[in-house]
């Protein structure tokens, strides 16, 4: 047994791992304020960390700007072996960070394990990329002419993160940033600030450059972002979390013409169509509803499936849903751990009342449970009425709502009835079918005839009012690279 695994039978030991300062221009900063991080599942302070500020914010983007030139000259190969001595740290920590995720977040650390993978792999796939960044020579159409083009890094980055992946959101981020060659100024969300700082520490331990990241923890995001964003030597923002905040960056973006990638909210349709493989469809359905205990962007937030199969479909996926075992994520066994907060659950308790007052039936779940921390019953609810308040925002919790349709263009136009389009979910054994409906769906991304998408190489992203650009896959390092052409004569 390694030391970081003997370190996880003990979650005090573990919070002990994590350095709670700031990590600024290189330096482990005490800003002499801190703010407390809660665990979800009791209620409990896990620790308080150090909150930053616009003096912090500055100082940040000062060290950022003061590092851009030699990052962007160091070597690809250099920036590669970087990124994959990063990959393997995670790995290597794995069971110690998948424990912090579960401390600050609350979901099942077999689940926080799989987080620590996927964002491994992403400092893996981005170590093989920063080597493949290519340009093009060519002749002119006319023929008096030479069109040369080369790729640089943008320069300095604003990373912004959520709380639901605090460790594989910003890894989405940074190694891709890193990969280009920018540097950066990471906020994570408050609810979750240890993960990255626990990030953070790996990042200082593999040998990134002084300042090329920081990372501010903050209670109030807009003290560290809006200096950031109103400098003129901050060249991008990338940005996950809620429509909602990502329009209003947009404009906070507008003054600097900053380059911007949004990763924001979505209103996942799953359809299921008559000759679909039940068995697998109720399986994908467990997975692509419960992934993350229903707080995933990805979440399906609507389940459209044909009248010939609907109430099979709803009475087997109410059964592996009241199966679901739910608790504390650091316990052995458990499926499902709580939400985020107090407010996020009584949002999604008064999402189901509202449905059930208008004619749902709740076939499982359907309550808060009581005691300490923010549990509630995984749930499925059937006959919810068409303007449901939760098929129209993200739900964001273990609530799987069932509509019947009884014809293909009734459910894609259902399914396309929304602002939202990160990922629609298809489950058909028709060919012609699979392939007419996932061109007619209105999403970034489709699963068909599987529950997950997400996958580093893949690029992942939305349209419509779920964001902009994509991360991962061959595009996601395109998002931190500008383009030059140098025209010559022939
Ligand atoms: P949120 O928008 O409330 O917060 C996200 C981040 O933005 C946090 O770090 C927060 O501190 C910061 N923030 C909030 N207000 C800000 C402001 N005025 N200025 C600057 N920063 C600000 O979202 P959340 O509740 O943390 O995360 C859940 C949301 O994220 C959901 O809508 C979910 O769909 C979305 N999400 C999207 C993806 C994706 O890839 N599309 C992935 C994960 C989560």
């Amino acid at each position: 047994m390694t030391t970081a695994e003997r370190r996880t039978d003990d979650p005090a030991a573990v919070l002990d791992s994590v350095p709670l300062g700031a990590f600024v221009g290189g330096t482990w900063t005490d800003t002499g304020r801190t703010f407390p991080v809660e665990d979800p599942a009791t209620g409990e302070v896990l620790a308080a960390v150090a909150d930053c500020g616009p003096d912090e914010a500055r100082a940040a983007l000062d060290a950022a700007a003061a590092a851009q030139p030699a990052l962007a000259a160091t070597a690809p190969r250099e920036r590669a072996e970087l990124l994959r001595r990063i990959h393997e740290l995670l790995l290597r920590d794995r069971e110690r960070l998948a424990t912090i995720i579960t401390l600050e977040m609350g979901k099942p650390v077999a689940e926080s394990r799989g987080e620590v993978a996927y964002a491994a792999e992403f400092f893996r796939w981005f170590s093989e990329e920063a080597c493949r960044i290519e340009g093009s020579y060519a002749t002119s159409p006319d023929g008096r002419g030479r069109i040369l083009v080369t790729r640089r890094p943008v320069g300095p980055c604003l990373l912004i993160t959520p709380w639901n992946f605090p460790l594989a959101m910003g890894a989405r981020k940074i190694a891709p940033a890193l990969a280009a060659g920018c540097t950066s100024v990471v906020k994570p969300a408050e609810q979750t600030p240890l993960t990255m700082l626990a990030l953070a520490a790996l990042l200082e331990e593999a040998g990134v450059p002084a300042g090329a990241v920081s990372v501010l923890p903050a209670s109030d995001p807009e003290a560290v972002a809006d200096p950031v964003l109103a400098d003129p030597r901050l060249r991008k923002l990338s940005f996950t979390g809620s429509t909602e905040v990502g329009r209003h960056l947009i404009r906070r973006s507008a003054d600097q013409v900053l380059r911007v990638s949004l990763e924001l909210g979505g209103n996942a349709p799953f359809l299921v169509f008559e000759d679909a493989d039940l068995d697998a469809a109720v399986e994908g359905a467990l997975v692509a509803k419960m992934r993350n205990g229903g707080e995933a962007c990805t979440a399906a937030n609507r389940f459209l499936v044909h009248d010939a199969v609907a109430d099979e479909f709803a009475r087997r996926l109410a059964e592996r849903m009241a199966a679901l075992v739910v608790g504390r994520g650091t316990e052995p066994g458990v499926d499902v751990g709580p939400l985020i907060d107090g407010p996020a659950r009584d949002r999604v308790v008064g999402l189901i009342e509202e449905a059930t007052a208008g004619g749902a039936q709740v076939r499982t779940g359907g309550a808060a449970l009581p005691g300490a921390g923010y549990f509630l019953e995984p749930t499925v609810l059937t006959d919810v009425p068409a303007g449901a308040e939760m098929t129209r925002t993200e739900i964001f919790g273990p609530v799987a709502p069932i509509q019947r349709f009884d014809d293909t263009d009734a459910a894609v136009a259902a399914a396309n009835d929304t602002p939202y389009g990160l990922v629609s979910y298809v489950y058909t054994r028709d060919i012609d079918r699979a392939l007419a409906v996932c061109e007619a769906l209105e999403a970034g991304m489709v699963g068909l005839n599987r529950g997950v998408v997400s996958d580093p190489a893949a690029p992942f992203g939305g349209v419509k009012q779920s964001g902009l650009g994509r991360e991962g896959g061959r595009v996601g390092i395109d998002e931190f690279l500008e383009t030059t052409y140098v025209a010559l004569p022939r």
